[in-house]
């Protein structure tokens, strides 16, 4: 016994003993119970009288019997069991989860001669627990479900939670993550500059990034480094701080970015139909030039044919008005050159993604302007022999076209058919309900330079008829029976 401090007296101890909440009971270690406290008979159902001088086994349920002796053998040998989690059972039966602390009873001589076991009732603790694992496991859930990543770390930047998602975006599970400084997931040098990030915000109140939402690198277990949205937040529990990190991967965005980037650049010339308007306006004013001195040249001529005279000059003016049409015939050859970039290079191709490639670019916007747009293309297509980019350039124009054309309409329908239409060709319609074709240019639609648009350069049209003719194919124009216009080409199945 421990007599550095004064032992209690015996009726001390009895009276914590009586006023405990825990069960404190004592047996031989037989298993006889030789002491019985009040709290015992509450946990338990039975009272002292009927506990005292009788075995401790119905306690325990059925299943629990067998651990009884190997607890007893222990505490024989001088072990003190500490934590010790189990089940016992009341009078009436229920079986309810305990907590027991055992230890040796000695004699004055110092022999272990009995156990003495305080038990607690842990049914609550257990409940809240349990209530507290079930809230934990859904929100789990929900966060596995988010499309976002979710990552919590405390105030000292070590992870405590990390969904599914961010297991699935970052290659690491979520047990090589927990516990370890989030830096983990971020590539030099915002890896070295994060626990100074955190330790400033805790200081200051600054906030960097808490409440805002930015784009970061992160970077994967296998060290590649990709861009992602991360918005932070802060939450206050019980004294502590934890920061919630929402990320999102832009890999996909930005993939999609660069593809919409390069389409863009592929059909850069169809903004250069803009370009040509603008060229078109400075061509026609030098190739005036050239054919106003010609014509000059030429009115000389007649003078000088008729003065007779100094008809010896008529050879060198001659030349002059000559060299003045070659100037413009050379102008117009430089037009006609940059309207068809390049060679053409015709290829079979599956025309529905043709389509769908340039609806895509078309149609940027058209949602927000209320065009409702169906596309449909027949399943069994034949491939067409086409440059798919001069293909392209087309079908944006037309579409681009319809939808301008609906800018006033009540009703925005967008309608891109592809099917067969016999012969071995293919039919791509167009249609729109805006208001149909304006009467004064419905003659010369396909000619260039003929617009009723304030900003047009009418020569949209011109171009797409040439692009289709040099497929081998047609494009015209019908009324749209319910009302808008529909233009329509024919391109040859591919051999
Ligand atoms: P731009 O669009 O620059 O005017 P286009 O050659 O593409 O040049 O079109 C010429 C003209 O044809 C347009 O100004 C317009 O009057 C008419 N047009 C083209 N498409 C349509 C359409 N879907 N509905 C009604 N008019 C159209």
């Amino acid at each position: 016994m421990d007599n550095a401090s004064p032992a209690p007296s015996a009726g001390l101890l009895a009276a914590i003993v009586e006023s405990s909440e825990d069960a404190i009971v004592s047996t031989t270690l037989d298993g006889i119970v030789t002491s019985w406290n009040r709290a015992a008979e509450n946990i338990f159902g039975y009272t002292a009288a009927e506990m005292l001088g009788r075995p401790v086994t119905p306690l325990a349920p059925t299943e629990r019997i067998a651990e009884l002796p190997g607890l007893l053998a222990r505490i024989a040998a001088g072990e003190r069991i500490v934590h010790y989690r189990s089940e016992r059972r009341h009078k009436d039966g229920r079986v309810f989860p305990v907590a027991m602390m055992i230890s040796p009873i000695r004699d004055e001589q110092g022999r272990i001669v009995g156990a003495s076991r305080i038990t607690r009732d842990i049914t609550e603790e257990q409940n809240s627990e349990m209530a507290r694992r079930r809230d934990a496991a859904q929100l789990q859930a929900i966060l596995d479900t988010v499309p976002d990543g979710m990552i919590i770390i405390d105030e000292h930047g070590t992870v405590r939670s990390f969904s599914a998602t961010a297991e699935r975006m970052f290659g690491y599970a979520a047990e090589e993550v927990l516990g370890h400084n989030v830096q983990l997931l971020m590539p030099s040098p915002y890896r070295e500059q994060h626990d100074e990030y955190v330790a400033r915000y805790l200081a200051t109140g600054e906030r960097r990034i808490i409440g805002l939402g930015r784009v970061v690198a992160g970077e994967r277990k296998d060290g590649t480094i990709f861009p992602l949205e991360l918005a932070v937040g802060e939450v206050k529990t019980e004294g502590h701080r934890l920061f919630t990190g929402f990320v999102r991967d832009l890999t996909e965005r930005q993939k999609t970015l660069r593809r919409v980037q390069e389409l863009q650049a592929e059909l850069s010339h169809v903004s250069r139909l803009t370009e040509m308007g603008q060229m078109a306006s400075a061509l026609a004013h030098e190739i005036n030039q050239p054919l106003t001195a010609a014509a000059n040249y030429l009115q000389a001529i007649r003078r000088l044919l008729a003065s007779g005279d100094r008809a010896a000059r008529v050879p060198g003016v001659l030349d002059q008005a000559l060299a003045q049409i070659e100037r413009a015939a050379e102008i117009i050859a430089r037009l006609r050159a940059f309207m068809r970039k390049g060679e053409s290079k015709e290829r079979p191709e599956q025309l529905a993604p043709v389509i769908e490639e340039a609806a895509a670019l078309a149609l940027i916007g058209a949602k927000e302007r209320g065009i409702d747009v169906r596309l449909v293309t027949a399943p069994d297509l034949p491939r067409v022999a086409i440059d798919k980019l001069q293909i392209q350039q087309v079908l944006i124009n037309l579409m681009r076209n319809a939808i301008e054309a609906m800018a006033e309409s009540a009703r925005r329908e967008l309608t891109i058919t592809a099917e067969v239409v016999g012969d071995g060709m293919v039919g791509v319609r167009v249609g729109d309900t805006g208001p149909g074709i304006a009467p004064e240019v419905a003659e010369r639609l396909f000619q260039p330079f003929v617009t009723t648009k304030p900003q047009g350069m009418g020569v949209g049209l011109s171009i797409c008829r040439s692009i289709v003719e040099g497929h081998g194919g047609r494009l015209w124009t019908e009324a749209n029976p319910g009302g808008g216009t529909v233009f329509a080409f024919v391109l040859r199945a591919a051999q």
